[in-house]
């Protein structure tokens, strides 16, 4: 731990030591903005053994990643604390106060909030413990490991006929178990392309995963038929992490998945000086798309503060 940790006013809180969080303080670092970390270190595809799609890190392990991005970070003196923020205020002079579990509160004069999200998952017995494993949810992080292996997507709404479209681009073994999803919800064109795409429809309530020498074997049914299949794809419910953003006023926007601040093109958010980036703006941003985010969001921020300070030289 760096000595002057918590003393003074940081330039800059980052909350998130994930992707978007890391490739922000790396940014803020190299521009010489004194920039703190703080990480309660529960990255979202921690369940995950390999991270795929990053260009020139395809299959790296996603510890190795974010282990990497630390030590990046730390090259440029930025400080890393492992804990939680477990509450923001903003002072009238546009400050922020930044209240920690354990540790002590600190001051910034800019945020970025690069918290990520939780997947809740199906209340079917198996599915969260092999979540990562067999149990995925996204076919461009996992699809290509399991390609033409037999697929089921298990229906979590009428919506999930687009996942059971999707993972068909992978493999021509897909069965589209409707679960708790009535057939009359899907519409005639739903039913067509599936149709199309070669998905076959079962209905009926999946009552459990079947699970032999700890890999998925099969998805049995309530009256007790069971489907071999080595994989399930299921859509989790998208918790954002987004209570301090929320806490300090920020413009909300409810979509079908989860409910994400309004931010511009930079990721500031409608509190002045508060920017998002990650999955804490989005459900489909990948590990890319958040570094990115959080790169776009430092650069703002350098400039912001730049410009502040100069404007403040100028008005005296
Ligand atoms: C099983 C699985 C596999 C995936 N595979 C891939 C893949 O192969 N390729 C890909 O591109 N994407 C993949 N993803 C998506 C990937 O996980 C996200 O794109 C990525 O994690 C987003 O990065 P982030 O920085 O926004 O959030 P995260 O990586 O979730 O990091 C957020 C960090 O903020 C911390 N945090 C949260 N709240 C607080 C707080 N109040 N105080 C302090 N710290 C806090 C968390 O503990 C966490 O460490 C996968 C997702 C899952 C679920």
């Amino acid at each position: 731990m760096n000595e002057t940790f918590g003393s003074g006013t940081y330039d800059v809180v980052v909350v998130g030591g994930g992707a978007a969080g890391l490739s922000a303080a790396l940014v803020l670092g190299r521009a010489r903005r004194r920039t703190l970390v703080v990480d309660a270190g529960e990255p979202r595809n921690a369940p995950s053994s390999h991270m795929q799609g990053y260009l020139s890190r395809d299959g790296m392990a996603p510890a190795e990643f974010l282990a990497l991005g630390r030590e990046e970070i730390a090259r440029y003196g930025v400080e890393l604390v492992r804990d939680r923020v477990t509450d923001v205020t903003r002072d009238g002079g546009g400050d922020f106060t930044v209240v920690l579990d354990a540790g002590p509160a600190v001051r910034a004069r800019r945020l970025v909030v690069a918290t990520g999200l939780k997947d809740g998952m199906p209340a079917v017995p198996g599915v969260a413990e092999r979540f990562g494993r067999d149990v995925l949810h996204c076919p461009f992080c996992h699809g290509w490991e399991v390609r033409d292996e037999p697929f089921g997507v298990l229906a979590s709404s009428a919506m999930s006929v687009h996942q059971a479209l999707m993972v068909s681009q992978w493999s021509k073994d897909v069965i589209f178990f409707l679960h708790e999803v009535a057939e009359e919800e899907l519409s005639d064109p739903d039913l067509r392309r599936l149709a199309a795409a070669g998905v076959e429809v079962v209905p009926g309530e999946v009552a459990e995963l079947v699970v032999e020498d700890d890999r998925l074997t099969g998805v049995r049914l309530a009256d007790g038929t069971t489907h071999a299949r080595s994989v399930l794809f299921v859509g989790p419910r998208p918790a954002p992490q987004t209570s301090l953003l929320e806490a300090l006023g920020a413009e909300m926007n409810e979509t079908p998945f989860g409910t994400y601040p309004v931010i511009d093109p930079t990721g500031l958010t409608t509190v002045p000086g508060v920017w998002a980036a990650g999955n804490a703006i989005g459900f489909a941003e990948q590990v890319v798309h958040a570094a990115s985010g959080g790169y776009r969001a430092a650069a703002a921020i350098v400039g912001d503060l730049l410009m502040t300070g100069l404007d403040a030289a100028v008005n005296g």
